[in-house]
């Protein structure tokens, strides 16, 4: 075996706030994490690209001039795993008009749970995508290479997802969130200040899966393009908190709290921002557990388990907690002083075995710097 030209790396990520708002072109407020996906790239002198990863050991080598004959349309020829690699490679070469590259081996591993809503599709998907960037010389930078990715995702894999992932995987940094208006796609570094202030956020994955797939999903997009209609606007992105009295009497109950959430929520992804740099990190609680009430109460894509995640961390002294993600099922996250950590995962263990619940996995996240080169 040679040995690799070198290695990449991009981190999986949690959303800090800002739920359901990335397809009504509003906020969010992701941040990478220390799991991450690396990719060791050997150059070799042909045309051939072969993929190879430690969670599958399927591998898949195909031809740089057969990738625009296999995807979109003919993907089932590969793995269903490599469509990721592979697709960003195909991405990549559409996007820059690449043609004289060279053919590599991408040897691929892992510390981000796959399929836990930490979004280890866009850890593949970027560290792939910053080692052929590099490798080829294609000059792209960190937000191109985000749309690769979730252009690879989109229709190399047939996976319909927004970008939030991609950027916090590119731009992330060391105890910071990325303020990103799903719009624009403007995104911003936000310090976070959880060292300094002696803060750690836990994730409590329930193991209740979700399938975004599923009706739940399409319900909710459903509504909120609904309410943006009724109200006449682009997106429910173009209604603020103001607007919702008059929003309540021309719609159904149903469509008014969705709607409700989606402009709420938006509205406290912005306050966030803002009380974390006025008051810093203890004091964005009461914003996470209303974003918790919101989906819980408005956009109904809670379930007992994230809710009893969330009531046993906050009776067990966390500043604050949410469920994160798409909903019905997934991860909680909490907000807890390094000396009240143990003491919340215990408590929210036990509620679980009381109530019957599958154990739960919890342990901590640190936000950690985005996609980069590391050999
Ligand atoms: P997640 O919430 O983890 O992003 P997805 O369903 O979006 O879940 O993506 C998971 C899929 O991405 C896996 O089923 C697999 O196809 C691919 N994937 C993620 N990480 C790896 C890896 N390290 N090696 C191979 N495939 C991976
Ligand atoms: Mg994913």
């Amino acid at each position: 075996m040679s040995t690799p030209t070198g290695t990449w790396s991009a981190p999986g990520r949690v959303n800090l706030i800002g739920e359901h708002t990335d397809y009504n072109e509003g906020f969010v407020l992701p941040f990478a994490i220390e799991h991450r996906t690396t990719v060791a790239l050997t150059a070799r002198d042909d045309r051939r690209i072969r993929v190879t990863s430690t969670f599958d050991p399927e591998p898949a080598e195909v031809s740089i001039d057969t990738l625009a004959e296999i995807f979109p349309a003919d993907r089932e020829q590969v793995p269903e795993w490599t469509r990721y690699p592979l697709g960003v490679a195909w991405a990549l070469l559409q996007a820059t008009g690449a043609d004289a590259v060279s053919g590599v081996d991408l040897d691929i591993s892992s510390t981000v749970p796959v399929g836990a809503g930490l979004s280890s599709s866009a850890a593949i998907e970027g560290a792939t995508a910053s080692a052929l960037n590099d490798v080829w010389g294609l000059g792209l930078d960190r937000v191109a290479l985000a749309k690769v990715g979730r252009t690879a995702e989109n229709e190399a894999v047939g996976a319909p997802t927004g970008i939030m992932d991609q950027m916090a995987a590119m731009l992330g940094r060391a105890d910071a969130a990325i303020f990103l208006d799903c719009r624009s796609l403007e995104a911003q570094v936000i310090d976070l200040g959880f060292a300094a202030a002696g803060l750690e956020l836990l994730v409590m994955d329930t193991h209740v899966k979700h399938a975004h797939s599923t009706g739940g999903y399409g319900e909710r997009r459903a509504s909120c393009e609904l309410g943006a209609r009724i109200m006449g606007v682009p997106a429910l992105r173009d209604l603020s908190v103001a607007d919702l009295d008059r929003a309540q009497g021309l719609m159904d109950d149903v469509t008014f709290r969705r709607v409700r959430h989606v402009v709420t929520e938006n509205q406290r992804v912005l306050d966030t921002v803002a009380t974390l740099a006025e008051e810093g990190p203890d004091a964005i609680g009461p914003l996470l557990l209303a974003s918790h009430a919101s989906m819980r109460d408005d956009f109904e894509i809670s379930v007992p388990e994230l809710d009893t995640a969330v009531e046993a961390a906050m009776s067990a002294g966390a500043i604050g907690a949410r469920m994160t993600g798409g909903g019905f099922g997934g991860a909680a996250i909490a907000l807890v002083r390094h000396a009240d950590a143990e003491r919340v995962t215990d408590a929210v263990a036990a509620a679980f075995a009381e109530r019957g619940f599958a154990a739960p996995h919890i342990f901590t996240v640190s936000p950690s710097a985005g996609a980069g080169r590391d050999a």
